[in-house]
């Protein structure tokens, strides 16, 4: 708290993310990082840059990321000017905020949802009702009509449910008045992309990440894909903001990224057949686990505590993440790991429940 501090600043909420502790040895699956790393092109890409082109690191990054927009539009069948990229979704995400949620009715998301969407409420003053999940913590699209603003993540988190690209569809005929963000942080670990309905809904923004099926968390590159007008606005947003949000690597691996499709389904395909593995073992275990079509499990045990459960993980260096929350208390969010880590986190478990 300090006295130089604004009004607003003295109203905020930041979000808290998931911890990075430096300890070595850790089985790290509290924020759902990739557990395999990116594409072997993109680091020689970036090694061989830094060699013969190292110097121009003196130089600005294109501000407009052009190769890269183009990369992404040909990769999704769209045409350059319905591709935006930030630095992470969670720009993305604000910048979208900004420029399409400051309205008189309210913006609709769902009571169990990414903890980012209210402080970004909270930042930009935009009034906001959270809207109950069912009784089995699935979204129920008709729920949301008549908004102001409807963002959900598909598959939502931190449940990892997924909604069916027919419910989205019901969703963004009901909000013909606002723009319906769907933010695909998950998507490519069992959804299916909302980005074919672009073309016949000029209200839908798509949003989707590079940090967590791309494994590059730490170059921080998300995007929005929408009809171009969003985009333009999202643009305009940027360039009141910061012109230059993905610096040259960024920009250079991400596009590598995308060029290597097999390094890309190899990897899902490997979290998909582990996850379904784990879920058959949490299960046997005495562990209640919610349908996941994510890079993680959100499962409840019968008889212990979640929060009891989390520290003795800990304890045994397995970080796992626990939200103090009403409803999803005793739930614990699980990111799938590689087949050693999944068998450690197991075998922690083993000395805490039976
Ligand atoms: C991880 C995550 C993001 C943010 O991703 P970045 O691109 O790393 O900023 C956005 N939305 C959801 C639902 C996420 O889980």
């Amino acid at each position: 708290m300090s006295k130089y501090w604004s009004k607003q600043v003295h109203q905020l909420h930041p979000y808290v993310p998931g911890e990075q502790p430096k300890i070595a040895n850790l089985v790290k699956l509290n924020t759902n990082e990739s557990p395999y790393g990116p594409s072997p092109k993109v680091l020689q890409l970036l090694r061989d840059e830094l060699v013969e082109r190292g110097d121009d690191l003196r130089l600005y990054p294109d501000p407009t990321s052009q190769s890269l927009v183009h990369t992404i539009a040909q990769y999704h069948g769209l045409q350059d000017n319905q591709v935006f990229v930030g630095n992470g979704s969670d720009e993305v995400l604000a910048h979208a905020f900004n420029a399409f949620f400051i309205q008189t009715k309210p913006l609709l998301f769902p009571d169990i949802s990414y903890s980012f969407y209210p402080v970004y409420c909270g930042l930009y003053g935009i009034d906001y009702r959270a809207v109950p999940l069912a009784e089995d913590f699935s979204i129920e699209a008709a729920d949301y009509r008549e908004a102001g603003g409807v963002i959900l993540p598909n598959p939502n988190a931190p449940t990892g449910m997924l909604l069916s690209l027919a419910e989205i569809e019901e969703l963004l005929q009901a909000n013909r008045q606002c723009v319906v963000i769907i933010d695909e942080a998950y998507v490519n670990f069992g959804g299916q992309s909302a980005a074919s309905l672009i073309d016949r809904y000029d209200n839908l923004l798509v949003v989707q990440t590079l940090s967590k099926s791309r494994a590059l968390a730490g170059m921080r590159v998300g995007f929005a894909l929408g009809h171009a007008d969003l985009i333009d606005g999202l643009v305009r947003v940027k360039d009141s903001f910061n012109s230059y949000p993905v610096d040259r690597l960024a920009q250079l691996a991400a596009q590598a990224s995308f060029e290597d499709e097999a390094h890309f389904q190899v990897s899902c395909q490997a979290v998909i057949r582990d996850r379904e593995l784990l879920v058959a073992a949490l299960a046997e275990r005495g562990f209640h686990v919610l349908p996941s079509s994510a890079n993680f499990v959100f499962a409840a045990h019968a008889s212990k505590a979640a929060a009891d459960i989390a520290v003795g993980l800990r304890a045994q260096g397995v970080i796992v993440r626990h939200f103090n929350k009403p409803r999803i208390d005793n739930f614990l969010r699980i990111t799938i790991g590689t087949p050693e880590q999944n068998t450690a986190l197991l075998a922690a478990l083993d000395r805490l429940v039976d």
